[in-house]
């Protein structure tokens, strides 16, 4: 008697890890459709070509960065809260930034407010080192957990404020900067290499300008590129840069 009933239990114990395991494997299946959709209505629609950047946007989980609530609104047309009142950028602001970057396997690239580390994933499969400078502990501890358990090990986040850049680690091929400050900061403009590009939200808090900055020979051209509205870049007492 005793020994039917463990074996009912065995059986019910393994078919429940069996509906487990094909359920989270239909979820995946899910989302990696999920992934292709937002690549082609989202990205290759609106004129993003890099091949890399698009292999990048198909493979980084996007999912594994918003806040479990609103994880079936991952692949959404849209940028997402991800707490302390900060946003993960829509999927396509994200492809425009990185594809502007032009970037190469070997260069080392600066990004200022990791947010949910999403950004900085994506850069992370397409050059050689990432460094992301978030103002949020909250937020820059847990990217850096995150990206930790998904096996980046080219990706340094600090908690601080990005106004001031990665000094120790410049200069630097590229620099983009994802929260607005209203002019383009001093300390960036000069970690930044000769023939460098940075991609950087400059304006007021409700009108910005997606502005690439380019060094040649010294001197800084700029280009407008894009109309934007991005979260403010703040100094530690929460005050508007
Ligand atoms: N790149 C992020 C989205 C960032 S939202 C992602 O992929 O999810 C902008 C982030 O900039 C916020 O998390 C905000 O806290 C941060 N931020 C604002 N001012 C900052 C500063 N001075 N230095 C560093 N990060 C800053």
């Amino acid at each position: 008697m005793r020994a039917k009933e463990n074996l009912s239990n065995k059986c019910s114990v393994a078919l429940f890890l069996m509906m487990l395991s094909f359920s989270i494997h239909a979820i995946a299946q899910d989302f990696g459709r999920l992934r292709e959709k937002m690549v082609s209505d989202q990205l290759v629609k609106r004129g993003v070509k890099s091949k890399p950047v698009l292999d990048a946007m198909r493979k980084v989980e996007r999912h594994k960065f918003v806040p479990t609530n609103i994880i079936s609104e991952a692949y959404n047309d849209s940028p997402l809260p991800i707490g302390e009142g900060q946003t993960i950028s829509q999927p396509y602001i994200v492809a425009f930034m990185t594809e502007i970057l032009s970037l190469k396997p070997t260069d080392r690239v600066l990004e200022i407010g990791t947010g949910s580390g999403y950004q900085a994933a994506i850069l992370a499969e397409l050059c050689n080192e990432v460094y992301t400078i978030e103002i949020a502990e909250i937020l820059g501890l847990r990217a850096d957990s995150l990206l930790g358990i998904l096996g980046y090990k080219n990706i340094s986040v600090r908690v601080g404020d990005g106004y001031l850049g990665w000094p120790e680690a410049a200069p630097f091929d590229a620099i983009i900067v994802t929260c607005s400050p209203s002019r383009v900061p001093q300390p960036l403009q000069d970690q930044l290499k000769e023939g460098g590009r940075m991609i950087i939200p400059v304006g007021e808090a409700y009108t910005q300008e997606l502005v690439l900055i380019t060094k040649e020979n010294g001197k800084l051209k700029r280009q407008n590129r894009l109309p934007v509205l991005f979260v403010p870049m703040r100094d530690g007492k929460g005050k508007r840069y």
